[in-house]
């Protein structure tokens, strides 16, 4: 076992902070999560995107002949932990990770012809229109419908959670196209212009006061057949395929990168705050917390390290994703609940207030890393995929 980067990866990292050193905004101070900075951020998301578009690394992952570079898992890793060091919510996530692997798979000539190029060059982006009111954990439940007419499709439905619906041009739909045979071989996957008459978003505000989310309906919306990605009624096997490359840890969904500057931020904070005329630093549970954050954190680099290692020897983690998922995203609630208690009542105040410390992001971490354990599958589920595949136990 080595631990070391080889001397090729230590250089790729070197390259990519010149880069991001370049790139980033002297000033960038990470997302902030005050209300209106999605819609704030992201037209420099784009513009960041298509930055990395020129120089091929929005699509690094990609094999060669889709014009990617086939970069290695490990430098993948590295471009994660770079960009979330220095707080840059990467953009093109799910065109780039999702959508382009899978048309890679399944898709026509004619969608790789219309769709790869600008994906990549960071110039069109995709929301996932999977979830509905009554079908999230239990997706293959879900009832939008998708009835052939003459050359088209007609859709209608509703689709909740939808992030970015709002702000993007496509939508990467999954609709019912047979009711009358088992609910999972009557599914077929879409793509849909966000722009086409009959599709209505509503917001969804979040606990950050934030617009991310949308309802997203469907009333009677007409799309041609060439807007069906890979075979009708075969949609949820592809499905299937897009969740795997939405849960393997790939440098657009990284959760445990994001997770170092935080801690960093607490120890610096706890060395420069003073309690009696001390620094917190000297504070033996002050000590404990920091120590015990510490522990965890090289557990999951280690964790995610090894993903990296399988991902490149062809080994297709499944289990070990899920724990990386689980451990990474439940470490971000337990050290935003360290910052709240080692900032005291300074940690809730959001950026906006002139007492706010740490620019008031302890605050937004704690509000936004709630939803990191839902989102791409919840907790539970990660724990259902862990018992089977990783226990051998049986299904419940
Ligand atoms: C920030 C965020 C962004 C999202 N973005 C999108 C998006 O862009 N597109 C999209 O389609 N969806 C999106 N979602 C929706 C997300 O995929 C669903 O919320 C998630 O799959 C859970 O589904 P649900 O909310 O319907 O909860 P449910 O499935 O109803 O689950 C409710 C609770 O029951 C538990 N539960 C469910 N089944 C079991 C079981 N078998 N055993 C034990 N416990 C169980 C769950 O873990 C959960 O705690 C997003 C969610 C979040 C939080």
């Amino acid at each position: 076992m080595d631990f070391r980067f080889t001397p090729e990866e230590e250089a790729f990292r070197k390259e990519v902070r010149q880069f991001l050193e370049r790139e980033v905004p002297k000033d960038w101070a990470g997302f902030l999560g005050r209300p209106g900075d999605v819609e704030r951020v992201f037209p420099l998301l784009r513009q960041f995107s298509s930055s990395l578009g020129e120089k091929g690394w929005l699509t690094m992952a990609w094999p060669k002949e889709y014009g990617g570079q086939a970069r290695s898992a490990m430098e993948q890793l590295i471009f994660a932990e770079e960009t979330c060091y220095r707080r840059v919510p990467v953009g093109g996530s799910i065109a780039v990770t999702i959508v382009g692997p899978v048309l890679m798979l399944y898709g026509s000539e004619e969608q790789k012809r219309e769709y790869l190029p600008p994906i990549a060059r960071g110039e069109i982006d995709f929301c996932l229109g999977y979830s509905e009111p009554g079908a999230g954990s239990d997706l293959a439940s879900l009832n939008t419908r998708a009835v052939e007419d003459g050359d088209d499709f007609v859709i209608t439905g509703q689709k909740i959670f939808t992030s970015l619906a709002h702000l993007v041009e496509y939508c990467w739909l999954a609709a019912r196209t047979d009711p009358d045979v088992p609910k999972h071989k009557g599914i077929s996957l879409f793509i849909v212009d966000m722009k086409t008459p009959g599709i209505t978003i509503r917001p969804l505000i979040d606990m950050l006061g934030e617009h991310s989310l949308n309802e997203v309906f469907f009333d009677e919306v007409r799309i041609p057949k060439g807007s069906l990605v890979g075979e009708k009624n075969q949609g949820w096997y592809h499905l299937v395929t897009a969740l795997d490359f939405e849960r393997t840890p790939n440098f657009f969904f990284f959760p445990p990168a994001s997770l170092p500057p935080i801690l960093e931020d607490l120890v610096q904070f706890s060395k420069e705050a003073k309690r009696n005329g001390k620094p917190l630093a000297h504070d033996p549970v002050v000590r404990q917390k920091l120590a015990q954050m510490f522990i965890e954190f090289e557990v999951v680099r280690v964790l995610s390290y090894r993903i990296a290692w399988m991902l490149g020897r062809g080994l297709i983690p499944n289990y070990e994703a899920s724990i990386v998922k689980l451990f990474s995203t439940e470490l971000h609630q337990r050290v935003a609940n360290v910052g709240m208690e080692i900032l005291g009542l300074y940690g809730p105040l959001t950026p906006d207030s002139r007492w706010a410390q740490l620019r008031g992001r302890i605050a937004y971490s704690c509000l936004s890393s709630v939803s990191a354990t839902i989102g791409a599958g919840t907790l539970e589920i990660q724990r259902i995929i862990i018992a089977i595949r990783g226990l051998g136990l049986p299904r419940g």
